[in-house]
């Protein structure tokens, strides 16, 4: 006989990571096709020339240096093996077997299974429908119909990933001010730094006042670090000490504790490539537009195409070109999540989502 496991983890799925296929083009996972910095490439070295000692398990040198860019106290930060752990303690933090968590569906598909991993229950809202500038967005009023005595976390993802688009500030306050103080709002803002529209705000500002509300950001998308794993969070202190409390220990290395500092200390470079990926989205959607693809409006590093029960199609023409995109198959919220990457690869990508027959 095998020994018990937990019952939830048999209706467990698996995430599910963009594919990577030797010679193609990955613009399957939302990464920055940029090579690593040289500066951060030579504090990554300093680094590992130390690896025998345990890492600092406050990361204290990343947050004060992240104290000091977003100007708030270090006990209001946690940092984490990426933000997706931070999803995960901050589930782990506020909710039991008889408590649930909110998010908009579809949304970051980590979610669910996070939810599913610690035992709390997972409420899934739908998405808003419409024309193309107000679809696939966040449907703020149905989030907030979902609160119950239960809840206990809502996860928003602004932008949303996989759909891009984001919330105004405007929406945003009201649907703060609907939910109740003793539920905690997740601004998940994976993509902030690819953010260009003046209407969408800082969710770090928006916390500033609020206690239930936390601010998760990463260094995997903009800075360029997603194989180093870090992320962090900024929320009251209160609840940043419960971050804290029950996180793996040590579970940030000190290679990535220092590739993340000499990562912000490049953020005037590393911006600038995200300018460089926010003119090439403006460019790659015009081009699918012209093509008769529907694209919401997208604020993030890559473009969605709602293409429901034909997400698989596309992916697979796309790779007939060798060119790696991440369906979601699904006839009611289902489309293609397409990468942001270089002028020449995603020229590669046009030229095969051109010859795809909608
Ligand atoms: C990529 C992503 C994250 C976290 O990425 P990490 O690599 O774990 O920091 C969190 N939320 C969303 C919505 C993402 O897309």
């Amino acid at each position: 006989m095998t020994a018990h496991t937990r019952a939830a983890l048999d209706a467990l799925p698996a995430y599910t990571p963009g594919r990577t296929v030797p010679g193609a083009i990955k613009l399957a996972s939302n990464e920055m096709s940029f090579p690593a910095l040289p500066s951060v490439v030579a504090a990554i070295a300093e680094a590992a020339a130390g690896i025998n000692r345990y890492p600092d398990i406050g990361s204290a040198a990343l947050v004060a240096v992240l104290a000091d860019t977003f100007n708030v106290e270090p006990e209001q930060l946690a940092v984490g093996c990426g933000s997706v752990a931070l999803c995960e303690q901050l589930i782990q933090a506020t909710c039991t077997a008889q408590d649930e968590v909110i998010f908009a569906w579809r949304s970051f598909e980590a979610y669910p299974i996070l939810a599913q991993v610690v035992g709390a229950g997972a409420v899934k809202v739908p998405l808003s429908g419409g024309n193309l500038e107000t679809a696939e967005a966040l449907d703020l009023p149905a989030l907030a119909a979902a609160i119950t005595d239960r809840t206990r976390l809502i996860f928003i993802c602004n932008p949303n990933n996989p759909t891009g688009t984001a919330l105004r500030e405007s929406d945003l306050i009201a649907f703060l001010d609907q939910v109740p103080t003793d539920v905690l709002v997740v601004i998940d803002e994976a993509y902030r730094e690819f953010v260009d529209d003046p209407s969408i705000p800082d969710g770090i500002e928006l916390a500033r006042g609020r206690q239930n509300v936390a601010v998760l950001r990463t260094l995997s998308k903009a800075y360029g670090l997603a194989g180093l794993r870090v992320g962090y969070a900024v929320a009251a202190p209160e609840i940043a000490a419960a971050i804290r409390k029950v996180s793996v220990p040590f579970s940030v290395n000190s290679i990535a504790q220092a590739a993340a500092i000499a990562s912000l200390a490049a953020a005037p470079e590393l911006l600038d490539r995200c300018r460089q990926v926010i003119a090439e989205r403006a460019r790659v959607r015009n081009a699918l537009l012209d093509m008769g693809f529907r694209v919401p409006p997208s604020q993030a590093n890559f473009v969605w195409l709602p293409l429901r029960d034909r997400a698989a199609a596309f992916a697979a023409h796309c790779e007939e070109s060798k060119v790696i995109v991440r369906p979601f198959n699904d006839a009611v919220n289902g489309g293609v999540r397409v990468t942001i990457g270089s002028a020449a690869e995603n020229d590669v990508f046009l030229s095969a989502a051109a010859s795809f027959t909608l």
